[in-house]
Protein backbone atom coordinates (compact mmCIF):
# COMPACT_ATOMS: atom_id res chain seq x y z
CA UNK A 1 0.00 0.00 0.00
CA UNK A 2 1.47 3.39 -1.03
CA UNK A 3 1.02 6.06 1.70
CA UNK A 4 -0.06 9.45 0.35
CA UNK A 5 -0.80 11.44 3.93
CA UNK A 6 0.09 10.25 7.25
CA UNK A 7 -1.18 12.65 10.28
CA UNK A 8 0.28 11.96 13.62
CA UNK A 9 -0.69 13.31 16.89
CA UNK A 10 -1.70 16.50 15.65
CA UNK A 11 -3.09 19.49 17.61
CA UNK A 12 -4.27 22.95 17.01
CA UNK A 13 -4.89 25.34 19.64
CA UNK A 14 -6.81 28.64 19.21
CA UNK A 15 -6.33 30.11 22.29
CA UNK A 16 -8.29 28.07 24.65
CA UNK A 17 -10.30 26.58 21.70
CA UNK A 18 -8.71 22.84 21.82
CA UNK A 19 -9.73 22.49 17.65
CA UNK A 20 -7.90 19.21 16.77
CA UNK A 21 -6.84 17.09 20.00
CA UNK A 22 -4.25 14.21 18.72
CA UNK A 23 -6.05 13.31 15.41
CA UNK A 24 -3.67 10.56 13.41
CA UNK A 25 -4.97 9.20 10.45
CA UNK A 26 -3.13 7.44 7.16
CA UNK A 27 -4.51 7.80 3.87
CA UNK A 28 -3.05 5.00 1.41
CA UNK A 29 -4.24 5.36 -2.37
CA UNK A 30 -7.28 4.88 -3.84
CA UNK A 31 -9.48 4.84 -0.68
CA UNK A 32 -11.94 7.47 -0.08
CA UNK A 33 -11.43 9.01 3.18
CA UNK A 34 -14.51 11.05 5.34
CA UNK A 35 -13.72 13.41 8.50
CA UNK A 36 -17.05 13.20 10.05
CA UNK A 37 -18.12 15.33 12.91
CA UNK A 38 -20.41 18.29 13.48
CA UNK A 39 -19.59 21.87 12.87
CA UNK A 40 -16.59 23.02 15.24
CA UNK A 41 -15.26 19.70 15.48
CA UNK A 42 -12.36 20.69 13.80
CA UNK A 43 -12.57 19.40 10.25
CA UNK A 44 -11.74 22.54 8.20
CA UNK A 45 -8.39 23.33 10.50
CA UNK A 46 -7.47 19.78 10.21
CA UNK A 47 -7.56 19.95 6.26
CA UNK A 48 -6.35 23.76 6.75
CA UNK A 49 -2.93 22.65 8.55
CA UNK A 50 -2.26 19.24 5.87
CA UNK A 51 -2.78 21.88 3.31
CA UNK A 52 -0.39 24.31 4.85
CA UNK A 53 -2.44 27.31 5.59
CA UNK A 54 -3.04 26.76 9.11
CA UNK A 55 -0.21 26.26 11.49
CA UNK A 56 -0.16 23.42 13.60
CA UNK A 57 0.49 23.45 17.81
CA UNK A 58 2.13 20.05 17.70
CA UNK A 59 1.90 17.21 15.95
CA UNK A 60 2.91 16.26 12.62
CA UNK A 61 2.19 15.06 8.72
CA UNK A 62 4.05 13.91 5.95
CA UNK A 63 2.79 13.89 2.57
CA UNK A 64 4.69 10.92 0.34
CA UNK A 65 6.11 9.09 2.85
CA UNK A 66 7.72 12.22 4.09
CA UNK A 67 10.19 12.41 0.48
CA UNK A 68 8.81 15.52 -0.10
CA UNK A 69 8.88 19.10 0.67
CA UNK A 70 5.34 19.99 1.47
CA UNK A 71 5.52 22.85 -1.01
CA UNK A 72 6.33 20.38 -3.61
CA UNK A 73 4.29 18.06 -2.33
CA UNK A 74 0.93 20.07 -2.60
CA UNK A 75 1.48 20.52 -6.37
CA UNK A 76 -0.13 16.68 -6.28
CA UNK A 77 -2.36 17.45 -4.17
CA UNK A 78 -6.12 19.04 -5.99
CA UNK A 79 -8.22 21.14 -3.18
CA UNK A 80 -11.38 23.13 -2.57
CA UNK A 81 -11.46 24.32 0.75
CA UNK A 82 -13.26 27.88 -0.02
CA UNK A 83 -16.23 28.59 -2.43
CA UNK A 84 -14.95 28.28 -5.68
CA UNK A 85 -13.78 31.59 -7.11
CA UNK A 86 -13.67 32.10 -11.03
CA UNK A 87 -14.33 35.42 -13.48
CA UNK A 88 -17.15 35.88 -13.66
CA UNK A 89 -17.37 37.30 -17.12
CA UNK A 90 -15.33 34.68 -18.29
CA UNK A 91 -16.33 31.52 -19.83
CA UNK A 92 -16.06 28.05 -17.95
CA UNK A 93 -13.61 26.88 -20.30
CA UNK A 94 -11.52 30.42 -20.66
CA UNK A 95 -11.20 29.92 -16.76
CA UNK A 96 -9.88 26.50 -16.91
CA UNK A 97 -7.62 27.43 -19.21
CA UNK A 98 -6.04 30.25 -16.88
CA UNK A 99 -5.65 27.62 -14.10
CA UNK A 100 -4.09 24.98 -16.69
CA UNK A 101 -2.07 28.17 -17.47
CA UNK A 102 -0.93 28.93 -14.11
CA UNK A 103 -0.41 25.18 -12.96
CA UNK A 104 1.30 23.96 -15.74
CA UNK A 105 -1.40 21.60 -17.17
CA UNK A 106 -2.05 20.88 -21.24
CA UNK A 107 -5.69 22.92 -22.23
CA UNK A 108 -6.19 19.27 -23.54
CA UNK A 109 -7.58 18.69 -20.05
CA UNK A 110 -10.01 21.26 -19.72
CA UNK A 111 -12.27 18.78 -22.04
CA UNK A 112 -11.37 15.86 -20.20
CA UNK A 113 -12.53 17.39 -17.06
CA UNK A 114 -15.37 19.50 -17.99
CA UNK A 115 -16.66 16.07 -19.58
CA UNK A 116 -15.79 14.35 -16.24
CA UNK A 117 -17.79 16.89 -14.15
CA UNK A 118 -20.82 17.13 -16.76
CA UNK A 119 -20.45 20.65 -18.33
CA UNK A 120 -18.71 20.12 -21.48
CA UNK A 121 -22.24 21.45 -22.99
CA UNK A 122 -22.00 24.36 -20.77
CA UNK A 123 -17.70 25.15 -21.95
CA UNK A 124 -18.65 28.17 -23.49
CA UNK A 125 -21.30 29.73 -21.23
CA UNK A 126 -20.04 32.64 -19.06
CA UNK A 127 -19.09 31.31 -14.78
CA UNK A 128 -22.10 34.04 -14.01
CA UNK A 129 -24.22 32.21 -15.46
CA UNK A 130 -23.56 29.00 -13.24
CA UNK A 131 -25.85 27.39 -10.71
CA UNK A 132 -24.07 26.97 -7.35
CA UNK A 133 -24.24 22.92 -8.31
CA UNK A 134 -21.93 24.21 -11.46
CA UNK A 135 -19.80 26.19 -9.99
CA UNK A 136 -19.09 23.73 -7.48
CA UNK A 137 -19.00 21.39 -10.27
CA UNK A 138 -16.17 23.73 -11.95
CA UNK A 139 -14.12 23.62 -9.02
CA UNK A 140 -13.97 20.36 -8.88
CA UNK A 141 -12.65 20.32 -12.53
CA UNK A 142 -10.45 22.86 -11.70
CA UNK A 143 -8.85 21.35 -9.16
CA UNK A 144 -8.27 18.22 -11.11
CA UNK A 145 -6.15 19.83 -14.10
CA UNK A 146 -3.16 18.66 -13.31
CA UNK A 147 -4.18 15.02 -12.22
CA UNK A 148 -3.39 14.97 -8.67
CA UNK A 149 -2.79 12.21 -6.42
CA UNK A 150 -5.11 13.70 -4.03
CA UNK A 151 -8.41 15.54 -4.20
CA UNK A 152 -9.46 17.41 -1.01
CA UNK A 153 -12.86 18.61 -0.38
CA UNK A 154 -14.82 20.37 2.31
CA UNK A 155 -18.27 20.40 2.35
CA UNK A 156 -18.63 19.63 -1.24
CA UNK A 157 -22.14 19.78 -1.15
CA UNK A 158 -23.05 22.48 1.39
CA UNK A 159 -26.01 25.11 0.20
CA UNK A 160 -27.07 22.71 -2.78
CA UNK A 161 -30.31 21.74 -3.90
CA UNK A 162 -30.92 17.99 -3.56
CA UNK A 163 -30.18 17.09 -7.62
CA UNK A 164 -27.06 19.44 -7.19
CA UNK A 165 -26.22 17.13 -4.38
CA UNK A 166 -26.53 13.79 -6.36
CA UNK A 167 -24.51 15.37 -9.12
CA UNK A 168 -21.73 15.91 -7.07
CA UNK A 169 -21.84 12.75 -4.71
CA UNK A 170 -21.98 10.36 -8.73
CA UNK A 171 -18.86 12.63 -9.92
CA UNK A 172 -16.55 12.17 -6.33
CA UNK A 173 -17.44 8.21 -7.02
CA UNK A 174 -16.93 8.20 -10.65
CA UNK A 175 -13.09 9.85 -9.29
CA UNK A 176 -12.78 7.49 -6.80
CA UNK A 177 -13.39 4.95 -9.61
CA UNK A 178 -10.54 6.28 -11.74
CA UNK A 179 -8.00 5.55 -9.00
CA UNK A 180 -7.61 9.18 -7.47
CA UNK A 181 -7.59 9.04 -3.54
CA UNK A 182 -10.55 11.42 -2.19
CA UNK A 183 -10.02 13.18 1.44
CA UNK A 184 -13.25 15.04 2.52
CA UNK A 185 -15.12 16.79 4.98
CA UNK A 186 -18.40 16.48 6.10
CA UNK A 187 -20.76 17.10 8.70
CA UNK A 188 -23.19 14.88 6.85
CA UNK A 189 -23.40 10.99 7.46
CA UNK A 190 -25.09 10.00 4.78
CA UNK A 191 -22.57 11.92 2.04
CA UNK A 192 -20.02 9.68 4.15
CA UNK A 193 -22.08 6.87 4.21
CA UNK A 194 -23.06 7.02 0.32
CA UNK A 195 -19.23 8.10 -0.26
CA UNK A 196 -16.34 6.97 1.37
CA UNK A 197 -14.68 3.76 2.03
CA UNK A 198 -12.71 5.22 5.18
CA UNK A 199 -13.73 7.29 7.91
CA UNK A 200 -12.67 9.39 10.92
CA UNK A 201 -15.91 10.68 13.07
CA UNK A 202 -14.56 13.80 14.98
CA UNK A 203 -16.22 15.59 17.94
CA UNK A 204 -14.42 18.62 19.61
CA UNK A 205 -11.57 17.75 17.64
CA UNK A 206 -11.37 14.27 19.33
CA UNK A 207 -11.40 11.13 17.34
CA UNK A 208 -14.55 8.89 18.11
CA UNK A 209 -13.86 6.01 15.35
CA UNK A 210 -10.68 5.82 12.92
CA UNK A 211 -11.88 2.65 9.97
CA UNK A 212 -13.50 1.31 7.60
CA UNK A 213 -16.97 2.45 7.15
CA UNK A 214 -18.30 -1.27 7.21
CA UNK A 215 -16.64 -2.17 10.30
CA UNK A 216 -18.12 0.87 12.21
CA UNK A 217 -21.10 -1.06 10.98
CA UNK A 218 -20.21 -4.35 11.76
CA UNK A 219 -19.38 -4.57 15.72
CA UNK A 220 -22.90 -2.59 16.09
CA UNK A 221 -25.03 -5.54 15.33
CA UNK A 222 -27.22 -6.61 18.02
CA UNK A 223 -30.57 -8.80 18.71
CA UNK A 224 -34.07 -7.78 20.11
CA UNK A 225 -35.53 -11.11 22.07
CA UNK A 226 -38.74 -11.33 23.69
CA UNK A 227 -40.94 -14.70 25.47
CA UNK A 228 -43.47 -15.26 27.28
CA UNK A 229 -41.45 -15.73 30.30
CA UNK A 230 -39.56 -12.48 30.41
CA UNK A 231 -37.84 -13.06 33.56
CA UNK A 232 -36.45 -16.59 32.60
CA UNK A 233 -35.44 -15.24 29.42
CA UNK A 234 -33.46 -12.34 30.95
CA UNK A 235 -32.14 -14.79 32.85
CA UNK A 236 -31.07 -17.42 30.67
CA UNK A 237 -29.40 -14.50 28.86
CA UNK A 238 -27.35 -13.36 31.90
CA UNK A 239 -25.79 -17.30 32.21
CA UNK A 240 -25.43 -17.21 28.24
CA UNK A 241 -21.43 -17.53 27.61
CA UNK A 242 -21.29 -14.40 24.92
CA UNK A 243 -23.34 -12.37 26.56
CA UNK A 244 -21.84 -8.77 26.68
CA UNK A 245 -25.26 -6.49 27.77
CA UNK A 246 -29.02 -7.42 28.55
CA UNK A 247 -31.11 -4.41 28.67
CA UNK A 248 -34.91 -4.14 28.81
CA UNK A 249 -36.92 -1.84 26.05
CA UNK A 250 -40.42 -1.41 25.53
CA UNK A 251 -40.98 -5.02 26.49
CA UNK A 252 -38.09 -6.20 24.48
CA UNK A 253 -34.77 -7.69 25.61
CA UNK A 254 -31.70 -6.22 23.61
CA UNK A 255 -28.88 -8.49 23.71
CA UNK A 256 -25.64 -7.47 22.62
CA UNK A 257 -22.82 -10.23 22.35
CA UNK A 258 -18.77 -10.54 22.23
CA UNK A 259 -18.20 -11.82 19.26
CA UNK A 260 -20.80 -12.15 16.42
CA UNK A 261 -22.92 -14.96 16.81
CA UNK A 262 -26.21 -16.44 14.83
CA UNK A 263 -29.09 -16.35 16.14
CA UNK A 264 -29.64 -20.48 15.77
CA UNK A 265 -26.78 -20.39 18.32
CA UNK A 266 -28.34 -18.31 20.70
CA UNK A 267 -31.86 -19.82 19.96
CA UNK A 268 -30.17 -23.33 20.86
CA UNK A 269 -28.91 -22.19 24.36
CA UNK A 270 -32.37 -20.57 25.46
CA UNK A 271 -34.25 -23.85 24.50
CA UNK A 272 -31.45 -25.71 26.79
CA UNK A 273 -32.41 -23.70 29.36
CA UNK A 274 -36.02 -24.57 28.52
CA UNK A 275 -36.84 -20.87 27.30
CA UNK A 276 -39.27 -20.57 24.02
CA UNK A 277 -38.14 -17.31 22.33
CA UNK A 278 -41.88 -15.51 20.59
CA UNK A 279 -39.53 -12.99 18.83
CA UNK A 280 -35.69 -13.12 17.81
CA UNK A 281 -34.29 -10.63 15.63
CA UNK A 282 -31.10 -9.51 13.93
CA UNK A 283 -30.74 -5.70 14.48
CA UNK A 284 -28.32 -3.20 13.32
CA UNK A 285 -27.82 0.50 14.25
CA UNK A 286 -27.98 2.34 11.46
CA UNK A 287 -25.02 4.33 10.79
CA UNK A 288 -27.11 7.38 12.10
CA UNK A 289 -27.76 5.58 15.58
CA UNK A 290 -24.29 5.07 15.73
CA UNK A 291 -23.10 8.71 14.55
CA UNK A 292 -25.56 10.53 16.86
CA UNK A 293 -24.45 7.92 19.44
CA UNK A 294 -20.66 8.14 18.77
CA UNK A 295 -21.40 12.65 18.96
CA UNK A 296 -24.06 12.72 21.76
P1 LIG B 1 -15.45 22.24 11.34
O1 LIG B 1 -14.78 22.43 10.03
O2 LIG B 1 -15.50 20.81 11.79
O3 LIG B 1 -16.80 22.88 11.41
P2 LIG B 1 -13.40 24.03 12.34
O4 LIG B 1 -12.12 23.33 12.08
O5 LIG B 1 -13.80 25.10 11.40
O6 LIG B 1 -14.55 22.94 12.48
O7 LIG B 1 -13.37 24.65 13.80
C1 LIG B 1 -12.96 23.92 14.94
C2 LIG B 1 -12.96 24.83 16.16
O8 LIG B 1 -11.96 25.82 16.03
C3 LIG B 1 -14.26 25.60 16.37
O9 LIG B 1 -14.49 25.69 17.74
C4 LIG B 1 -13.97 26.95 15.76
O10 LIG B 1 -14.74 27.94 16.35
C5 LIG B 1 -12.49 27.11 16.07
N1 LIG B 1 -11.80 27.93 15.05
C6 LIG B 1 -11.65 27.64 13.75
N2 LIG B 1 -10.93 28.59 13.11
C7 LIG B 1 -10.61 29.51 14.05
C8 LIG B 1 -9.85 30.73 14.02
N3 LIG B 1 -9.29 31.17 12.90
N4 LIG B 1 -9.73 31.42 15.18
C9 LIG B 1 -10.29 30.96 16.32
N5 LIG B 1 -10.99 29.82 16.43
C10 LIG B 1 -11.16 29.10 15.31
MG1 LIG C 1 -15.61 23.26 8.28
Amino acid sequence: METILSIRNLHKKYGRVHAVNNVSLEIEKGNVYGILGPNGSGKSTTLGIVLNVVNKTSGDYAWFGGKMQTHDALKKVGAIIERPNFYPYMTARQNLELVCKIKGAPYSKVAEKLELVGLIERQDSKFRTFSLGMKQRLAIASALLNDPEILILDEPTNGLDPQGIHQIREIIKKIAAQGTTILLASHLLDEVEKVCSHVLVLRKGIILYSGRVDSMLEGQSFYELAAVEMRSLREALRDYPETQSVEEQDGRIILRTKNSVRPDEINRFLVSRNVYVTHLVRRQNTLEEQFLELTK
